[in-house]
């Protein structure tokens, strides 16, 4: 079968650069690591971390206190995940007597400075995004208690009048036709209003890059990353919409032959936390398969 790989598959620069940090302390420095919340969103590579002197204490959502006891704190780092955390989080974690290394994404960081700077100007903010997700908790710390999460045109009907100094911004996950639609409606409410686009280059690569692989000739799509995993669910949902099969699966060992050996050409992405090693065994399973004689040609 032919397997129509997206280049934009797993990992964005930003999960690299967080692992690449959490490594070179536990290597270099020879300290175990210890990151507020899972660094990221995949079993097996958490299981990778784990082998290195990596592990998670956290909570998800980077809100309760750590479960360590002193002699767990002493000499060890304790690190901030690529999704970022809210002020009060970073002061607690800076004073709990460890080790602080910040490896939130930058990109993540423009969006916090974006609400900041207009929070302090006594701007509200309107956030598009997952309440519940360590990024848009993290986000909600720079608002000034001015912060609104909404997700639909109904949440944004729903809002209070926030008058003249408005801001909106996103999630760095989020679809961007969705953000668009969501932008014009708060526009319409609340004419001032300054929209920052600010869902990030790597998730816009990646859900073009779905699009085309429809266009590429791909018959059905396979989506590899942790059902956890909510920029893997994104693209899984996208992929849907192309009116095209599509099989979320972590691992190849969840391919089903049958179901795959109905099509000649497959396109195959990744989420965001997904590592090469995964994505290169699914790649190779699938290639093997023999596309069956009702397959399309
Ligand atoms: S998805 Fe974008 S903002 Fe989030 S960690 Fe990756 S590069 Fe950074």
């Amino acid at each position: 079968m032919k397997v129509i790989r997206a280049k934009s598959a797993g990992f964005c620069w930003g999960v690299e650069r967080a692992i690449d940090i959490a490594r070179d302390i536990a290597r270099t420095k020879e300290k175990p690591v210890f990151t507020d919340g899972p660094l990221i969103h995949n079993r097996q590579m958490v299981a990778e971390l784990q082998g290195d002197g990596i592990r998670d204490v956290g909570d998800y959502q980077s809100q309760q206190d750590l479960r360590l006891n002193e002699q767990e704190k002493e000499n060890s780092v304790i690190l901030v995940r690529a999704h970022g955390i809210s002020p009060e989080r970073r002061k607690y974690l800076k004073g709990i007597g460890m080790q602080f290394k910040d490896a939130t994404c930058p990109d993540v960081g423009i969006i916090a400075g974006k609400i900041r700077i207009h929070a302090k100007k006594g701007y509200s903010t309107v956030i598009f995004g997952d309440p519940k997700h360590p990024e848009v908790i993290g986000l909600m710390g720079y608002t000034e208690g001015q912060g609104h999460v909404v997700q639909t045109i109904e949440d944004i009907n729903a809002l209070p009048h926030l008058g003249d100094k408005v801001c909106m911004v996103s999630q760095s996950t989020m679809f961007t036709h969705e953000f668009e639609e969501l932008s014009k409606r708060l526009k319409e409410r609340f004419p001032e209003t300054l929209i920052f686009d600010t869902i990030c280059g790597a998730t816009k690569e990646r859900q073009s890059e779905v699009i085309t692989l429809k266009q590429k000739g791909a018959e059905a799509i396979v989506v590899i990353g942790g059902r956890h995993s909510a920029n893997t669910c994104k693209l899984v949902a996208l992929a849907r919409l192309q009116n095209i099969p599509t099989y979320h699966i972590e691992t190849a060992a969840e391919l089903e032959v049958e179901a795959m050996s109905q099509y000649t050409a497959v396109g195959v992405t990744a989420g965001a936390s997904t590592p090469d090693f995964l994505i290169d065994q699914v790649c190779e399973t699938l290639k093997q398969i023999e596309p069956a004689a009702t397959a399309k040609a």
